[in-house]
């Protein structure tokens, strides 16, 4: 792999990018930055806008203009982003990821990967339908495949668990057909640059991780 490898996860919700980010991050000594988990922590510091969270709950995107300045100001110009990077549901439309190219071209730097976690929609959707998490210590669970030992409550701390407000069933129809609709063209970009690797998502966290490292590794 090269020395600051510039990593896209590709992905219908559920598929596991933001542990395979993780993962890669540690690994390679690299950021993440995932513009979900951005809202989410604006949300909870009470400065998410009005408008940007009526759009997360429903299911939808926020628009290309405000995600392109959120991801290039917080993040991409900061000095932590010139080492390399993981990105982690952005970009998520064509134009987002034009966005980025060029963005990119215009320091003379390129991506390295887009990675793809494939993964069959139904299981996706009850990877996100059935996932609660814990308020209190940010435990994750999921009713389907990996229960907490009491029905509702925290392993850890016996807190009430609680399930995210765009992880709701309606939402996360609305979510996977996004998905479908607008996000899986990338796939076709990225092919066509010659960027794309694709990974088996039906598989452990760590066996995920090792197929993509042997992938990166052959494609380097
Ligand atoms: P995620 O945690 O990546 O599933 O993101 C949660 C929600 O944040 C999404 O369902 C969208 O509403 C919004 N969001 C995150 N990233 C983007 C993006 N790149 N473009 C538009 N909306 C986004």
């Amino acid at each position: 792999m090269t020395q600051h490898p510039r990593i896209i996860l590709l992905g219908v919700p559920g598929s596991g990018k933001g542990t395979q980010g993780a993962l890669i991050a540690k690994t390679f000594g690299i950021p993440t930055f995932s513009s979900g988990e951005y809202f989410r922590n604006l949300r909870r510091e009470g400065r998410l806008p009005a408008e940007i969270s009526a759009k997360i709950n429903a299911g939808g995107l926020v628009s290309d203009e405000d995600v392109n300045v959120i991801v290039v100001e917080s993040f991409l110009s900061t000095q932590e982003a010139q080492a390399g990077f993981v990105l982690d549901g952005y970009p998520r439309t064509v134009a987002q990821a034009a966005f980025l190219d060029d963005y990119l071209t215009k320091q003379s730097l390129g991506l390295t990967a887009a990675v793809y976690v494939e993964l069959p929609m139904d299981t996706a959707f009850r990877r996100i339908s059935g996932r609660r998490i814990c308020p209190n210590d940010g435990s994750v669970y999921n009713v389907y495949f990996q229960p907490p030992q009491r029905e509702g409550r925290c392993d850890l701390c016996g807190a009430t668990l609680i399930q995210r407000e765009d992880d709701r069933d309606e939402s996360v129809r609305t979510r996977m057909a996004t998905y479908e609709a607008i996000t899986k063209a990338l796939i076709g970009y990225y092919g066509d640059q010659g960027k794309l690797v694709i990974v088996n998502g039906m598989q452990t966290p760590d066996a995920v991780f090792a197929e993509m490292r042997r992938a990166l590794d052959d494609q380097a």
